[in-house]
């Protein structure tokens, strides 16, 4: 029997995820294929219920089903919970379905990969406040943040983001909107800037003034088409520490495999098989 694991969501236009986890499969030596499910709301609650059948090993989900995949599993992982969404859902032995979040620790891995050192006691400014804002900020704050600073084009959902939040780690965490003077003054003395909107991929432009953050700054991208965004080179071009989403890609995705197989250390084969389509935007678009 082919197993199988169903990335749901719409629309799909990306590949790098089937890419990945086909890869894996074929180095682990298991009978199991990564398929994508573009799929309209109605048909997604059927779509869950399958996946408890025995020739599933999981689901992937992303937008716009984060939320409502995490409502039609049987359990949630607490993290997933307080994130408030699930990009992945583990099938079990006895066909109970597992929402789970890799965004978070894919991040982690990720920025720490780029700053050379854990977030512990690092000051962050992130862009954004849309679901993947929602893991990098529970990333930074349970990792021992000293202090995130949330900047949104919408201010409220920056406010409602930073009060999920407070009190989730040590660290202070406060919310303004995107182009207010506060977040200037934030980045003023941020170790870590980091996009999680989708500037970059979908509307051109750059959240972060590089200008503004100090010269030992990281500049950490969650866009990884294009693989350099106009704020990573303009962060380049400053001399600041960049790297863009492709490694948080890898690493959430190794995080996922290895809970649909219990077989871990998959980063390295999945960054090869993604290599040509990080490298080729058209490839994965
Ligand atoms: P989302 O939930 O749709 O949130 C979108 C965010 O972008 C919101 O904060 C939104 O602000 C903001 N935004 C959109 N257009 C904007 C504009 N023109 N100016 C300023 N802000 C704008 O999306 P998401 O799921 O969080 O994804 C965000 C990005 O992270 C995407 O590029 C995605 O590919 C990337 N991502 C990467 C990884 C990885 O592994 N590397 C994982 C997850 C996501 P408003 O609230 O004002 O609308």
């Amino acid at each position: 029997m082919t197993r199988r694991v169903g990335l749901l969501g719409k629309p799909l236009r990306r590949r790098h995820s089937q890419v990945m986890h086909d890869a894996a499969f074929a180095a682990a030596g298991i009978d199991a294929r990564y398929v994508l499910l573009e799929l309209e709301p109605e048909a997604v609650e059927a779509a869950v219920h399958e996946a408890r059948g025995p020739d599933w090993l999981g689901l992937g989900v992303t937008a716009p089903y984060k939320r409502v995949v995490a409502d039609l599993c049987d359990a949630v992982d607490p993290d997933a919970a307080a994130i408030g969404a699930v990009n992945n859902v583990e099938r079990t032995m006895d066909g109970r379905l597992v929402g789970f979040n890799s965004d978070a620790p894919g991040f982690r891995a990720g920025v720490e990969l780029a700053m050379g050192h854990s977030l512990d006691g690092v000051d962050v400014a992130v862009a954004g406040a849309g679901g993947a804002a929602h893991a990098v900020v529970f990333a930074c704050l349970t990792s021992g943040a000293r202090r995130v600073m949330i900047g949104n084009r919408t201010r409220s959902s920056a406010e409602a983001l930073a009060a999920r939040f407070e009190g989730t780690g040590p660290g202070a965490v406060t919310a303004t909107a995107l182009d207010d003077p506060a977040f200037a003054h934030a980045l003023a003395t941020a170790d870590l800037a980091v996009n999680a909107t989708t500037v970059g991929m979908v509307d051109p432009g750059a959240t972060i003034p590089v200008d503004a953050l100090p010269v030992d700054a990281t500049v950490f991208d969650l866009v990884y088409v294009p693989s350099e965004t106009l704020l990573l080179r303009a962060a380049r071009a400053r001399g600041l520490r960049t790297a863009n989403g492709s490694e948080m890609l890898i690493a959430q995705a190794a995080i996922a495999f290895e809970r649909w197989t219990g077989i871990g250390g998959m980063a390295g084969v999945m960054r090869t098989a993604v290599a040509p389509l990080l490298a080729d935007p058209a490839a994965g678009a």
